[in-house]
């Protein structure tokens, strides 16, 4: 094993058993409250499906689509947990120009606002289509699932896997794997034979096994390649226009950003100024 896999192995992943998940959506309901996302409009049946809201968004970091299909003549519910997958070696982060996006040796891939200059390549680059942006905002960012960084450096388990009655596990990613393959051995009437995110984009610290063949689910097929390796090509393919727009959006964004930063920072600044006069008074 190369110290890069090892290394990798050893970061922290989710093992998401969609065949245990009750469609009970704890998990998305953990993750709106631990990141104070706001609620969005729902309806019950929405054309795609009873999954709710209809997609990702810069509200909702993760989502359970569900899946209705036939089994023995009965009804059944399949279901798959969207979010973040964390790659081990994440385009995203490949293609930020200003290393906005970085992959955290406890596994997360995190997002530092402060750099970002709002050129969008990191949407384009995800495989998974996970990165939104905050288009109704006049200073947009770009928002994603965090891998609950902040939860895991005290110690803790990111909130969805807390909230989580029966479906996810947390742990290191070498014993994530082993476990799934123990459990695809002990009842192979149960799973399909297959780890999704062992190999998909070059290996992912979110992992699943399911009943259903993935792309019933909705799972998007990807390369076992790593994809930073040649995202910058796939980019290259990009009209001009694009990367022309890009740039200036990014100059004015940078701008617009900084220009924010400064403001915020001076507020702060003169409040802790404030306050250590009141307690000197
Ligand atoms: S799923 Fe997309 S956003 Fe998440 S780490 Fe991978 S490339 Fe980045
Ligand atoms: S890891 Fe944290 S941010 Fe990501 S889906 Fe789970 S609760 Fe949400
Ligand atoms: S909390 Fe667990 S069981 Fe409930 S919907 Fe989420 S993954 Fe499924």
């Amino acid at each position: 094993m190369n110290s890069d896999l090892k290394e990798f192995n050893s970061a922290a992943a989710f093992l998401i058993d969609m065949t245990k998940c009750t469609g009970c959506r704890g998990c998305q309901v953990a993750c709106k409250q631990w990141n104070q996302l706001k609620g969005e409009k729902t309806r019950f049946f929405n054309g795609e499906g009873y999954q709710n809201p209809p997609s990702m968004s810069e509200y909702t970091f993760t989502r359970i689509k569900f899946r209705d299909y036939q089994k023995n003549g009965q009804n059944e519910f399949a279901f798959y947990k969207e979010m973040c997958m964390h790659c081990n070696e994440p385009a995203c982060a490949s293609v930020c120009p200003v290393g906005a996006f970085k992959k955290t040796k406890e596994g997360p891939v995190v997002y530092d606002a402060k750099r970002c200059i709002g050129c969008r390549f990191c949407m384009v680059a995800c495989p998974f289509g996970v990165p939104k942006y905050e288009w109704s905002k006049a200073f947009p960012l770009v928002r994603k699932c965090t891998g609950c960084y902040s939860r895991i450096r005290e110690g803790l388990k990111p909130a969805c896997a807390t909230a989580c009655p029966s479906a996810i596990t947390y742990g290191p990613r070498a014993e994530m794997l082993k476990e799934a393959e123990r459990r695809i051995a002990a009842r192979p009437e149960r799973y399909l034979k297959k780890i999704y995110g062992k190999e998909e984009a070059g290996g992912t610290s979110v992992i699943y096994l399911t009943a259903l063949p993935f792309d019933e689910l909705g799972f998007k097929q990807v390369t076992k390649r790593s994809l930073p390796s040649y995202t910058w090509q796939a980019l290259r393919l990009v009209p001009g226009i694009f990367l022309t727009v890009g740039g200036s959006l990014s100059l004015l964004s940078w701008f617009t950003h900084r220009k924010e930063r400064l403001k915020k920072e001076e507020e702060q600044r003169q409040a802790s100024s404030h306050k250590a006069k009141e307690e000197n008074q």
